[in-house]
């Protein structure tokens, strides 16, 4: 079609490599409970394609991080996927979110209390997910709270506390001592609500080990092929390839500048090919002159700042003529992995899936 000719590169989405990731991640948790974190589509990838392809594998639980995703991921589902949504409920969206059966994580007594009210009005038991704060002063009810609310156990009238869960602040880093602390912490927390499931593990989470497992593990990074542990092997398939296009090639001589600002000048002659995708595709302003494309394993470097819409390549290191009007190099793939272009522009894996642009062609494996 149109819209695919004319794209400015490819980005191929393994739906294929996704499901088995999620298989490995299930099969180091109780297969049936494990969810998915899908929030800010799907970390780029696209969650009207990626949640159905998780669901069909055998997920049930679904989370965003704001009730918007689960209002437009609901229709991709069928009814009994649960979706759940990680920053909690906000005034106003009570009726929404108890109309469309969607799960809040309620994060404080405020909306503990809203909720409760919603499922009271209604005559109704609502469920919830409760979040406590373990240790990374982002979300959940601090212990005090939890406290007034095991004290006071009127405040949850209404509501059924389906799954208590926590978010690991440094699970990437195993050897972290802020992880024993929030473990620590996660089990005085389940101790006191011993009936819901535990959600503790993030993709970090699933490899440090039983203690930190829990009932219902929320992976999301590693589903997508990103390495679940700094420093270490990634066990992961990878999930992504982008290969953008070649729209010029030139040569130049010695003193040449490229590119905006003359932040690279040319030591001698050098070989150059201006690809088709700049910062507004999600290739970030901090790659300049540090990051690379590759043909084949031939690293091609980037040379002077990356622009909105292109980025020049030296491409000298290979044979003149090799790369062509309209041929295409990859960006994320094979040769240069998520964590290889996110070292390169000083991010996380993370910040690059989902600053992917729409420009390109979107296949899906
Ligand atoms: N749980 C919560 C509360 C999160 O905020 C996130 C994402 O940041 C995840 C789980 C998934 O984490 P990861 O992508 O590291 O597996």
């Amino acid at each position: 079609d149109i819209e695919g000719r004319a794209a400015c590169g490819v980005l191929t989405i393994d739906l294929g490599a996704l499901v088995a990731n999620y298989r490995q991640l299930s099969q180091r948790n109780a297969p049936e409970r494990t969810a998915a974190v899908v929030k800010a589509d799907a970390y780029g990838l696209g969650v009207a394609e990626v949640a159905p392809a998780l669901y069909a594998a055998g997920c049930r639980d679904f989370f965003v991080a704001h009730f918007i995703e689960a209002v437009r991921l609901k229709p991709h589902l069928p009814a009994d996927a649960r979706i759940l949504v990680l920053n909690g409920l906000m005034p106003g969206s009570e009726a929404d979110c108890a109309d469309l059966g969607v799960v809040p994580v309620l994060n404080s007594l405020e909306q503990v209390a809203n909720w409760s009210a919603t499922a009271k009005s209604r005559g109704a038991i609502l469920p919830a997910a409760l979040q406590a704060d373990t240790g990374m002063s982002r979300l959940g009810l601090e212990p005090q709270e939890l406290e007034t609310l095991l004290a006071e156990p009127h405040r949850l009238d209404g509501v059924h506390i389906d799954i208590v869960m926590s978010h690991l602040a440094c699970g990437d880093e195993p050897a972290h001592g802020a992880n024993a602390r929030q473990l620590e912490r996660m089990r005085a927390v389940r101790a006191r609500l011993p009936d819901a499931k535990l959600s503790f593990a993030n993709s970090a989470g699933i490899f440090l080990g039983d203690d930190f497992r829990g009932d219902v593990a929320r992976p999301g990074i590693a589903l997508y092929g990103g390495a679940p542990l700094a420093g270490s092997d990634n066990p992961m398939r990878q999930v992504v390839r982008l290969e953008v296009g070649v729209v010029q090639t030139r040569t130049v001589q010695a003193g040449a500048e490229v590119g905006y600002g003359a932040s690279f000048v040319a030591k001698s002659e050098m070989r150059l090919a201006t690809i088709a995708a700049g910062y507004a595709d999600g290739l970030p302003r901090h790659l300049s002159n540090a990051g690379a494309a590759y043909l084949g394993n031939v690293r091609l470097p980037i040379v002077g700042r990356v622009s909105m819409d292109s980025i020049i390549l030296d491409v000298t290191a290979l044979p003149a003529g090799t790369l062509k009007l309209g041929d295409m190099v990859e960006l994320i793939g094979p040769h240069q992995t998520l964590e290889m272009i996110a070292s390169d522009a000083g991010t996380i894996s993370y910040e690059i899936l989902t600053s992917l642009g729409r420009r390109y062609r979107r296949r899906y494996l």
